[in-house]
């Protein structure tokens, strides 16, 4: 029987580790399959207090994991959480390995993915010019010179476009209305580079390309009518989708799939918390998401204490 269950390997996850090992909790981390969680697929974080000249965002997350190790959290890696029943205590907690554990309390930390465009070809041609992290992949010299295409109209779609000036011989930057949904900085910044063209009310109806991207079909989301844009590579920026499947029907999500929190960490359920991604889809940075992992580690902790389990 676990004290504190930990689900997810992010900055959340670790964070809440390195708390609930240093109350003596001896608590179970489960990596899932991409351990470190989506900052290890960017490069500098620059804007995690504490490194001042930035941290490369993997290194970060290993800082963090020999952190947590150091005061003794025990790690399942590689491990993926299949199935959860959290109708009675003490909680039930399936691996993909087949085998189950119980736990008086759980720390749900595991993040969100990025969404897909779910076209025919998006799959097939993915690691071939199709790509969600313009940050890992845009300086591949696969893309250099080469006119490349960002899809979305957020932050985070302007922020890949004006990395990948460097790169591309022009960016396109395709978006299903003509307003950008970035905040005004962004958006100007985007929009008055030279090397970024809009393609407005365009959604992609599918990735062109037989071994490699090609270009793109794209659907006017006004008139219907379908074009062509040549392009090598296309950077999916279209937002996040949370990994919270396997707890609906058991803790109360939002509509858009994102855990309800209430009190801090709270989730609807007493003795289940939550942390980072796959509860925030407002602030969605590394530093709220490690402090989430904190308050879930302190609420555990205090539910325990009052369970008489610590
Ligand atoms: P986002 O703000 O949710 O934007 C997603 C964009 O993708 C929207 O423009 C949306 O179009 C479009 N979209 C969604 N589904 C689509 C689909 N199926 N097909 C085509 N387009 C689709 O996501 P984000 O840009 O990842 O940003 C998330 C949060 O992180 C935001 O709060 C953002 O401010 C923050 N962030 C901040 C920074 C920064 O400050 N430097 C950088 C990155 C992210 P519509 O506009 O029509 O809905």
């Amino acid at each position: 029987m676990r004290n504190v269950t930990i689900i997810g390997s992010g900055c959340a996850g670790w964070t809440a580790a390195i708390y609930t090992a240093r109350a003596n909790l001896n608590p179970l981390l489960v990596t899932g399959i991409q351990p470190g969680g989506l900052l290890t697929t960017t490069t500098v974080v620059e804007n995690f207090p504490g490194f001042s000249k930035g941290i490369d965002g993997g290194a970060l997350m290993t800082e963090m994991q020999e952190q947590a190790a150091r005061f003794g959290t025990e790690v399942k890696y590689l491990t993926k959480v299949v199935s959860v029943d959290f109708s009675k205590q003490p909680f039930r907690i399936d691996f993909d390995s087949g085998e189950s554990i119980e736990s008086r309390s759980v720390i749900i930390a595991t993040g969100a993915r990025h969404r897909h465009l779910d076209v025919p070809s998006e799959h097939r041609l993915e690691n071939k010019g199709v790509t969600y992290c313009a940050t890992c992949d845009g300086a591949l010299p696969f893309f250099r010179n080469k006119p490349l295409a960002v899809i979305g109209g957020g932050d985070s779609a302007c922020e890949e476009a004006l990395y990948l000036t460097r790169f591309g011989s022009i960016v396109y930057l395709v978006h299903r209305r003509e307003t950008l949904r970035a905040s005004r900085i962004m958006a100007e910044r985007v929009l008055s580079n030279p090397k970024i063209q809009p393609v407005w009310n365009s959604v992609v109806d599918d990735v062109l390309g037989e071994n490699e991207v090609t270009g793109l079909r794209l659907k006017n989301t006004a008139t219907g009518e379908l074009s062509t844009l040549d392009c090598t590579g296309v950077f999916v920026a279209i937002g996040h989708v949370p990994n919270t499947e396997i707890f609906a029907g058991q803790i109360a999500l939002h509509d858009n799939g994102y855990i309800q929190t209430r009190e801090g960490s709270r989730t609807s359920l007493p003795g289940v918390f939550v942390a980072g991604d796959c509860a925030d889809f407002v602030y969605r940075q590394a530093i709220t998401a490690a402090g989430m992992g904190c308050m879930a580690a302190i609420d555990a902790e205090r539910f325990l204490a009052a369970q008489g389990a610590s």
